[in-house]
């Protein structure tokens, strides 16, 4: 995923940091935060910023900032684009700078101090941006510029903007009485603070929800550096003589997997689907009626139907009845082929005289034997061919190289906030220093779930700024002086997460607004899921896929099964993830007086009228540990990364047809679409590339939801 701010003010306003602001506010003496980094291209000075540096650097950041948006709006001098629209893009750059580094280090390496200031600072940040939107000098100033847009002779960047700037301020409630601008206030205070304590339980709920078993025999099938992984966890927790297992943030479970042992597979089934819901410090099914009624009554204030219309209007899906449509369309057949995928596995089970139906628990475990039965080998077969190091030089640089010219040169002399963290300068063909690039790969349990990129520097020629740009992973890290070994979909996560890194460095706009991955959301996830195909692209798999040991490459059977395979798995896949997406749509698209009372039947009669009431094959994430709806950056929109990878797989299609990794393909791919960020409309950007709409059957094939 590409990570939406946790705080979201200056990320919604596009304010990224300016160069006017040289001086040190004196309320900050001696906190770094308080000018810019004179790093190389303002690289974060990781090793001076302390916690304590955060809250003080927020609040003089939001006092300069309102500072400057009151100067323009009380300016005497009538509105033009450049003292009104530009001032507002070159205002906030403190604010900007601590916003961008907390949040980065909030969700990547946080701490009890971390998450307390970002709980004190959300509400205030929310008041923040609505004392800037809701200024009704300012709103009047944008709109006399809006109203004569036409006039103004702006190149097509600038009216852009302004338009998109006209529209930011209609959404958040310009046009409102002043009345009922009290009311969205108090509404965005109350869903900040909401947001931040559900981030905050899920965290602590998943650390909390180890599988704790007593002897190593319970956890048979995982391997033994795993099982002493496992003991020493148990240890840490004073649990001497016990084993403490980890999950993970999805319902699925990695060891589920491996786990022999079927009473143990159920339990840790089990711990994974209550999170959130069991009773105890971090049940959050309060905290999800409370989100998703202030997120109703704020879609109604605004004048919605309801929060999915008022959030998918801005995307370019733009309605409910689209995004209804198309998961509604996939939902059947994606469960079919999951029923048909259930049979095989339980065809396994017969012959083996289980004795038992395939649940939920013993998905993973009886996929893979199938795997092996009809492919003729094992997800560990591949690991030693991935190789971290080899995976990220040899393989997605490499092929970054071989499609844009790029080039990569790791750095030691920079600070980094961890010592695994890894730190790259990237270079252009022309031989130019295009960007920073950090590799935060490794599993903390102060970090966030998932994978996820930001930027602690974006591009914008207005301020004069180059990318830094983070790649956030959660591999599991070995014991010391082992290898780090991959899994497949871990090698698709670092290539995904590439692309989006790739959208943040090639950026070339001039406004901060419009910089790298400030696209819809639904169609951020079009160009990180298009670098996914060159994972599997023979030239680059064979340049990165090679024996830790002994050098050899991948054997190309292996490599031909792991591409047969692909599909396999698809009918689960695709209905775990349609029916998270369909969940966060039904949550989103009540009323106020709809919300009911009861969270878990409210999920279960949902996924039973959408047709997506599988047993075994549980949503992907369920409500109560679902952050990426509940936690704000996703909200309504969970759905994007299928919205997104019709896009995607239409490219692949063109890559395909136009010979692949090459150079002329790459740079065609970055002039028409990887540079622009959102200087255009989403939709237009990907018709420049691709010389028409997009069609759904690349996608449909792919998936194999085609009906054949
Ligand atoms: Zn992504």
């Amino acid at each position: 995923m590409s990570r939406p701010q946790m705080l979201v003010v200056a990320a919604a306003l596009g304010l990224a940091f300016s160069q006017t602001v040289l001086a040190a506010p004196a309320a900050l003496a001696g906190n770094p935060l308080a000018t810019a980094s004179t790093l190389p291209f303002n690289y974060p000075a990781f090793d001076k910023i302390k916690d304590e540096h955060f809250a003080p650097a927020f609040v003089e950041g939001m006092r300069i900032q309102l500072k400057e948006i009151e100067a323009i709006a009380n300016s005497k001098a009538a509105p033009s684009f450049d003292n009104t629209i530009v001032a507002m893009e070159k205002s906030g750059a403190l604010l900007t700078r601590v916003q961008t580094t907390f949040a980065n280090l909030q969700g990547a390496n946080t701490n009890d101090k971390l998450d307390a200031i970002d709980s004190e600072m959300s509400p205030k940040l929310a008041a923040h941006g609505d004392a800037i939107y809701l200024n009704p000098k300012l709103f009047a100033r944008v709109k006399s510029l809006y109203d004569q847009r036409d006039k103004l002779k702006l190149d097509a960047e600038s009216k852009h903007l302004l338009e998109r700037y006209h529209t930011d301020f209609v959404r958040a409630g310009a046009k409102l009485s002043a009345a009922d601008k009290e009311k969205l206030k108090a509404l965005n205070g109350a869903i900040a603070t909401l947001q931040t304590s559900f981030t905050q339980n899920v965290l602590k709920e998943t650390n909390a929800s180890a599988l704790i078993v007593d002897s190593r025999a319970e956890l048979a099938g995982m391997s033994e550096a795993a099982i002493d992984a496992a003991a020493a966890a148990a240890k840490a927790k004073g649990l001497d003589g016990k084993f403490s297992v980890a999950v993970v943030n999805t319902s699925g479970q990695p060891p589920l997997a491996e786990l022999t042992n079927r009473a143990v597979r159920e339990k840790l089934m089990a711990i994974s689907l209550a999170r959130g819901s069991h009773g105890g410090e971090f049940d959050s099914r309060e905290l999800v009626l409370k989100i998703a009624k202030a997120r109703a009554e704020k879609a109604a204030l605004l004048g919605y139907a309801n929060f999915a219309a008022y959030s998918l209007e801005d995307q370019t899906a733009h309605d409910t009845a689209a995004v209804n449509k198309l998961l509604g369309e996939l939902a059947k057949p994606a469960v079919n082929n999951a029923k048909k995928e259930a049979a095989d596995l339980q065809a396994v089970v017969d012959a083996g005289k289980g004795g038992f139906q395939v649940d939920a628990s013993d998905w993973a475990f009886y996929t893979d034997k199938v795997r092996a039965q009809r492919f003729a080998f094992d997800e560990n077969q591949l690991k030693p061919y991935f190789e971290l190091d080899s995976v990220l030089t040899n393989g997605v640089f490499y092929a970054a190289n071989k499609l844009y010219g790029l080039s990569f040169k790791e750095r030691k002399d920079l600070p980094v906030y961890n010592p695994d963290v890894r730190v790259f300068d990237v270079f252009d063909a022309d031989g130019k220093q295009l960007a920073i690039f950090l590799a935060d790969m490794y599993a903390r349990s102060n970090k966030q779930g998932g994978a996820w990129m930001n930027e602690y520097i974006s591009q914008a020629s207005l301020l004069g700024t180059h990318s830094v740009v983070a790649n956030h992973l959660n591999i599991p890290k070995p014991p010391a002086g082992e290898p780090t070994l991959l899994t497949y979909d871990e090698v698709k996560t670092a290539f995904h997460e590439f692309g989006h890194a790739l959208h943040g460095m090639f950026s070339n706009v001039k406004y901060p607004r419009f910089s790298g991955t400030n696209v819809p959301r639904d169609f951020v996830e079009y160009p990180s899921q298009v670098n996914e195909m060159w994972a599997v692209w023979p030239e680059v798999l064979a340049n990165y896929a090679r024996h830790y040991k002994t050098g050899a490459p991948m054997p190309k059977e292996l490599l031909d099964k792991v591409i047969a395979s692909k599909k396999f798995n698809q009918g689960f896949l695709t209905t775990e993830y349609l029916a998270a997406s369909l969940l966060d749509q039904r949550w989103h698209q009540l009323t106020p007086a709809q919300i009911p009372t009861d969270v878990l039947a409210f999920e279960a009669a949902s996924l039973k009228d959408m047709g997506v009431d599988f047993a075994p094959v549980p949503p992907r994430y369920r409500t109560t540990y679902f952050s990426h709806s509940f936690s704000g950056g996703y909200s309504a929109g969970y759905y994007a990364y299928l919205w997104s990878e019709k896009l995607d797989a239409d490219t692949v299609e063109w890559f395909k047809e136009n010979g692949g990794l090459q150079r002329k393909n790459g740079d065609w791919f970055r002039a028409k679409l990887l540079s622009r960020g959102g200087t255009d409309d989403a939709m237009n950007l990907f018709r420049n590339f691709r010389g028409r709409d997009p069609v759904i059957e690349p996608l449909l094939e792919r998936r194999g939801l085609t009906g054949k």
